[in-house]
């Protein structure tokens, strides 16, 4: 099989030949048609995570070995099923699941996945989308697009979850309550669009560059500048006042400031984005305001249907995508590096009809 793979850390992705996978047991083979490039790509990438403060976690101490192809938003054809795999056939299309776990923990064994401790995600722990197939260990991990364009619906798999989840954890909202998005990239895009799916009226987006606000606008939402002194009085301004709700899709020391800032009592900020941020809080602030302050990690498999669920509604609008060739990987993550991409890039391997 082809990859294009990260051989080290930072440098140009290479195109490499590896073996292509024969499954075992209840593996699935899938050939990759579609395969979004999500801003996590650029951590693998980089080999690194900023954990705020000067810290830094090595992918190299979590298991990563290199080469690899990264690649998490993955939807293919069955291209090769093991002797025990059940539930689908040779060329049905499907999206796959990336953030497969042990299998065997309490979290895997209730298909949440992405709770377990010990996760084997695919274009991070295994190869991922960014090459001409990847091995699946199971047809559980593997979700009918039905009628959603292959494209939009690899994005499903990471920015679609991730937001379909994030939410989760703010709901119930009445409808009219502001709910804050921070960041109008890929994922803060995918959530005016879910957000809007799911019924609700008073969306705010905030980003600090103008192409992105502008975007957000199209999808539904009222924009807010980010750039202000003062983000948190920008929130508030926006809103009509202090918010119950906020997802920060970034995370940032400063989106983190504000955010906490912005909350009325009771309200929650979940944070999703992992930008390196680092926020002071006080704890008696946090027990009288009645503040919670929420992580929010990719979703379950569930999730993943519940979204494909709610986009064969066509209640759910698609973001904006942009295809390219698969072999211009290593472009496509440059682009999003510099900040050059609106919604979502979606590699597109060569035979694929859509390409
Ligand atoms: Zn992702
Ligand atoms: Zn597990």
């Amino acid at each position: 099989m082809r990859a294009w793979a990260v051989v080290e850390a930072g440098k140009p992705l290479e195109a490499i030949t590896l073996p292509t996978p024969e499954p075992e047991g209840t593996e699935i083979l899938v050939e990759v048609t579609h395969c979004g490039v999500c801003h996590s790509d650029l951590h693998f990438w980089k080999g690194e995570y900023n954990m705020g403060n000067g810290r830094v976690m090595k992918l190299s101490e979590r298991g990563v070995e290199l080469p690899r192809a990264p690649g998490h938003e993955i939807v293919g054809r069955v291209a090769g099923i093991g002797p025990d795999a059940t539930g689908v056939e040779l060329g049905d299309l499907r999206i796959v699941y990336p953030w497969i776990g042990c299998g065997q923990c309490v979290a895997c064994l209730s298909e949440q996945d992405n709770m377990c401790s010990q996760q084997q995600s695919l274009g991070v722990v295994r190869n991922g989308g960014f090459a001409s197939h990847v091995l699946v260990p199971h047809s559980r991990y593997l979700v009918d697009p039905g009628d959603i364009d292959p494209a939009i619906a690899a994005t499903f798999a990471c920015s679609g979850i991730t937001t379909y989840s994030a939410i989760g954890k703010i709901m119930p909202i009445a409808p009219d309550r502001p709910v804050v998005l921070i960041g109008a990239g890929g994922v803060g895009l995918m959530a005016i669009a879910m957000l809007r799916a799911l019924g609700h009226r008073n969306i705010l987006s905030v980003d600090i560059a103008a192409d992105k606000r502008a975007a957000a606008e199209a999808a539904g939402a009222r924009a807010v500048d980010g750039g202000s002194a003062s983000l948190a009085a920008s929130i508030i301004e926006a809103a009509g006042g202090p918010v119950t709700a906020v997802l920060d899709f970034v995370n940032k020391d400063a989106t983190a400031r504000g955010a906490v800032d912005a909350l009325a009592k009771g309200g929650t900020l979940v944070s999703v984005g992992v930008a390196g941020g680092e926020l002071s809080i006080s704890l008696a602030g946090l027990v009288f305001r009645v503040t919670t302050i929420r992580g929010s990690n990719t979703g379950s498999i569930q999730d993943l249907r519940d979204v494909v669920r709610l986009a064969n509604t066509g209640r759910l609008a698609p973001t904006p995508v942009t295809m390219r060739p698969a072999h211009e990987a290593n472009q496509a993550l440059i682009d999003l590096k510099e900040g050059r991409v609106t919604g979502r890039q979606v590699l597109v391997a060569p035979h694929s009809p859509i390409g």
